[in-house]
This record gives structure tokens, C-alpha cells and sequence, in this order.
């Protein structure tokens, strides 16, 4: 069964993902796929983009707040001109993925352990970079499992920008993240009183789900139940 997340006018053209998506491939590996399996070379809206400026590549220039890849071994940012330092950019993101491990090796990390691991994420990626996305996304329920709300709020809302960019709003992938956002919220709403930021959250998800009929109907009772005994 396919579902649609918007309304289809009749006779109007379906367009499916034959799988290698923008946020798991870079251009060149998700065309290199679909020329191998599927003799075609995909000029999607994806496609279009510069392959080496992919916006969910991107790392943040050390020198300004712009957009840098790092396809050569001195990149130039195009904003200030700064040349990046490819070696100690890889030797930073080592020592990242390092924190991360220990992270998820253990679930009762301080805040200001996640505090360090966000901080610095948001130093070397740009906040619509696939990598960004994914750290925010650990974090998000790492700081929800120490009920840290507003911190797990926040980098929830991270995550789904960097969804958002990536796949735009009436995709399945962004529905999804918007429900993993809205139990860390429900979570929240439980241990604080809820603000008029958390009910819009909330009654937006509780619509988008309203519309996205095939994700659990139970889940989204309990998302109703809460926004009515709420307020
Ligand atoms: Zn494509
Ligand atoms: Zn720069």
C-alpha cells in the first residue's frame, strides 16, 4: 500500500526514490548506484545541485559561519576566502566521533559532556549538513534521557531542519522526525508546564499525523489525548 502525505490530482505524475536517498549518499555514489542498477542518470532536484557544494555535506569554514566541502587539500571558503585546515578538520571530527562513542556507550553521560559534543558539532558542521543532523538527533535523546528538556528540544528541532533541508516538509522522512520530535516534547510536557511554543509543536504534529494516516493510530491517540487533557 502507498500512502501520500499530500493530496494527488488526477492524473498527476507520482515520482518514487529508487532508493539511494540525499541523506545516507552524496551525489556522486547515488548516481554511480542508479546508473549500475538502473541504467539511468537521475537529474531529480536533488541532482541539480553541484555535486562537490551538496548542502548536506557541508562543514562550516573555521574562519566565518559559511559553507565548506572538502574536495581539495586546501579548501577556500567562498565567503571569506579562508583556507580550511583539512588535517586538523579531520583530526576535530575524530575526536568527535571519539566523544560520541562514549556517549552511546553511556547512557548516563553528564549534560555538560553532551553540552561539549554539541557545541562542537555546531563548529564543525553546517547546521543542514546530514552529519550535524545525526549528532543532534544522539543528543537530542541523550539530554531526554537525563531530562534535560529544553536542550533535547532543542537539538530535536535541529534534526528536523536538517531533514526539512535535505527532503523538504511532505516527505515521510520529515513526518517521522517530526514524531520523534513530538514524543521528546510529550516527555517534556510531563515534567514542566507546557508553553505556548510546545502546544503549537504538538497540534502541528498531531495534524501532519492526522493527514499521514499509515503511522500508528495508537501513537497518535496518545499525541491527542495529551494536547486535550493538556489544554
Ligand atoms: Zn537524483
Ligand atoms: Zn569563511
Amino acid at each position: 500500500m502507498v500512502v501520500t502525505t499530500v493530496e494527488v490530482k488526477q492524473g498527476e505524475e507520482l515520482f518514487h526514490n529508487y532508493g539511494p536517498d540525499v541523506l545516507h549518499f552524496p551525489k556522486h555514489l547515488r548516481q554511480q548506484i542508479l546508473v549500475r542498477q538502473y541504467q539511468f542518470t537521475c537529474d531529480c532536484n536533488a541532482c541539480s545541485v553541484d555535486g562537490s557544494k551538496e548542502p548536506q555535506y557541508a562543514l562550516q569554514c573555521e574562519h566565518c559561519s559559511n559553507s565548506v566541502w572538502l574536495e581539495s587539500d586546501a579548501p577556500k571558503c567562498d565567503s571569506c576566502a579562508g583556507v580550511t585546515n583539512v588535517q586538523k578538520f579531520h583530526l576535530r571530527i575524530e575526536l568527535l566521533n571519539q566523544k560520541l562513542s562514549c556517549l552511546e556507550d553511556n547512557s548516563s553521560s553528564s549534560s555538560h559532556f553532551v553540552d561539549s559534543i554539541v557545541e562542537e558539532a555546531k563548529l564543525l558542521y553546517s547546521p543542514e549538513s546530514v552529519m550535524f543532523g545525526n549528532i543532534m538527533d544522539t543528543c537530542a535523546l541523550f539530554y531526554a534521557a537525563i531530562k534535560v528538556w529544553n536542550k533535547a528540544i532543542e537539538c530535536s528541532k535541529a534534526s528536523c531542519h536538517v531533514i526539512e533541508a535535505a527532503t523538504g516538509k511532505q516527505t515521510p522522512t520529515y513526518a517521522l522526525e517530526l514524531l520523534k520530535s513530538c514524543d521528546i516534547r510529550i516527555e517534556a510536557l510531563e515534567n514542566r508546564t507546557p508553553s505556548s511554543q510546545l502546544r503549537e509543536d504538538v497540534l502541528f504534529c498531531v495534524d501532519l499525523l492526522k493527514h499521514c494516516k499509515y503511522v500508528g493510530l495508537e501513537r497518535l491517540s496518545k499525541i491527542i489525548e495529551w494536547s486535550d487533557i493538556r489544554w
